[in-house]
């Protein structure tokens, strides 16, 4: 951990935090708790995230909120975890009857996301992006014969393919839809650098971590006994040797937003895999603030954020504890603040606010999934979910980035209160990394509620998505997001007023939020 502090000091260029007599301090007191070593990381399960949790239900009861778990504020989530024995477990490639070892770790990985079969040897067949989306007449799986054969593909889609389609059609729950109907016994997956957040040397590092699955198996993606191998993308060559084809080749035509093409991989892989099972429970904290009007009070706005992060790993420059600052006591701290801010303005909100700090988002998006399935107040009663997950505030707030601004009305709602204010709306600028489909919003949106995320935005091309990157690069799922880092309270403070104006616009508006007409996810409206 490197001991430096750095305050960055915004220039007060927007007077909105100023106004509201807030600093961001409060916020980052929340931080530095959540963030503190003694919490350990905060893992799904752990002691740490018991007492992060136990914090949070304190917090929601200074702010006057109602519990609003199952237990008091607590709705306890089990958990099945799988944990690689790497000792025992291996990957050959087969090719001319030869035996080749995969270096796990450094050439690829096999991935505990989906429950693992102890041996397998299979024929491979490339499959391009592996999606399947009829809406717009694209089929990467469609007349190849598959059954018993593993599939390869790399991350992304074609750019006809709108941002949040492409998102959502590789979400873990629509591929392996898409796989199971084909009939393949597992994936090999590429992810194209372009869109990875974090590189590969770091990302290894969390292979030896638990993975963990909803104990209820209505509620797990893949169907069991199914291979799932990430392949390093600097030796995916080693797999395609005699294809006729290479990685660079695919990559380019990936990031020209081509279709790729589909052919066989002359081998066939090999795979041993030593799993240790255990049982896990972990805790959804939700708290509501009541409504005040007679009928509106019995709908509900969810303000969401997920409380886990990944605990302790593998250690980088001697630091163990991946604190998790930004990614996401950030958030927590801006359910916190909100909700004590609108407790001391006394403002009377028609709706009910109902504010929930999910477990297991790390894990897969764990702990809002059984929200969204066992929602704690009725289920046709939530109107909207606003999501906070790492809204990243390391330079002033000028730009708000929503992801989903383009799917429903909340997005209207969201400029007519940001832009009064100075702040510029804008959509999605980087649909190759998926964030629509990567926190908890995401659970929402697919039992057909209209939700938003945030983070402070930039422009393309600007200084500010230098600093963007860099901490992606270097900070994201590292020891280093802790509470050492510089980070723009000023920032921190306008975004949780504008998030807060925002949930009392939704509370107050006569009309609950809907779908555009031309949302793909209008489809799914009703099914909570
Ligand atoms: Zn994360």
């Amino acid at each position: 951990m490197m001991k430096r502090t750095m305050w960055v000091i915004a220039v007060p260029v927007l007077l909105l935090a100023a106004e509201a007599g807030d600093d961001g301090r409060r916020w980052w007191g929340h931080v530095l708790f959540l963030a503190d070593d003694k919490l350990e990381g905060r893992n799904t399960g752990s002691p740490g995230h018991r007492k992060a949790a136990e914090y949070v239900a304190g917090e929601f009861e200074r702010a006057g909120l109602k519990p609003a778990g199952t237990a008091g504020y607590f709705q306890p989530v089990k958990f099945r975890s799988r944990r690689i024995v790497e000792e025992q477990s291996g990957l050959w490639l087969v090719r001319d009857g030869k035996v080749e070892p995969v270096a796990l770790s450094e050439e690829a990985n096999i991935s505990m996301r989906s429950d693992p079969p102890e041996s397998l040897e299979a024929d491979v067949v490339f499959v391009g992006y592996g999606l399947s989306i009829p809406e717009k007449n694209h089929e990467d799986l469609k007349g190849l014969d598959l059954r018993g054969k593993l599939v390869m593909y790399v991350s992304g889609g074609p750019s006809s393919i709108p941002g949040a389609l492409r998102a959502h059609a590789q979400s873990a729950g629509e591929r392996w839809k898409v796989l199971d109907q084909a009939g393949v016994v597992g994936a090999l997956a590429v992810q194209n650098p372009r869109g990875q957040d974090i590189p590969w040397a770091r990302a290894t590092l969390a292979r030896l971590q638990p993975a963990m699955s909803l104990a209820d198996p209505a509620l797990v993606d893949a169907s069991g006994g199914k291979l799932s191998v990430t392949v390093n993308p600097a030796h995916a060559d080693k797999f395609l040797a005699g294809s006729g084809h290479t990685i660079q080749e695919l990559l380019d035509l990936a990031n020209a937003g081509k279709v790729l093409p589909r052919f066989p991989v002359p081998i066939r892989v090999r795979a041993k895999v030593a799993v240790e099972r255990g049982e896990v429970e972990s805790q959804n904290v939700a708290g509501m603030l009541p409504g005040t009007d007679p009928k509106l009070k019995d709908e509900y706005v969810v303000l969401s954020a997920h409380l886990d992060h990944v605990g302790v790993g593998r250690p980088i420059n001697g630091d163990s504890i991946y604190n998790g600052a930004m990614d996401n006591a950030s958030g927590i701290a801006s359910l916190l603040e909100i909700s004590s801010r609108l407790r001391e303005s006394q403002r009377k909100l028609r709706r009910s606010l109902l504010f929930v700090a999910v477990t297991g988002e790390e894990k897969g998006l764990l702990g809002s999934r059984y929200f969204a399935a066992h929602p704690t107040v009725k289920p046709q009663s939530i109107v909207a979910d606003l999501n906070v997950d790492m809204f990243l505030p390391l330079f002033p707030l000028k730009i708000l980035t929503a992801y989903g601004l383009e799917e429903s009305d909340l997005g209207d709602l969201l400029r007519r209160v940001a832009e009064p204010l100075g702040i510029q709306v804008q959509g999605d600028q980087e649909p190759e990394r998926n964030i629509f489909i990567r926190s908890d919003q995401y659970n929402f949106i697919r039992r057909g509620v209209p939700a938003l995320a945030f983070k402070v935005g930039y422009e393309k091309g600007s200084p500010e998505e230098v600093i963007g990157e860099k901490w992606l690069r270097e900070r994201y799922h590292a020891p280093s997001d802790d509470v050492q880092q510089p980070v723009d309270l000023q920032a921190a403070a306008g975004f949780n007023r504008v998030i807060g104006l925002l949930a009392e616009a939704v509370a107050n508006r006569a009309e609950r939020p809907k779908w555009n007409s031309t949302s793909f996810f209008q489809r799914y409206a009703g099914q909570l």
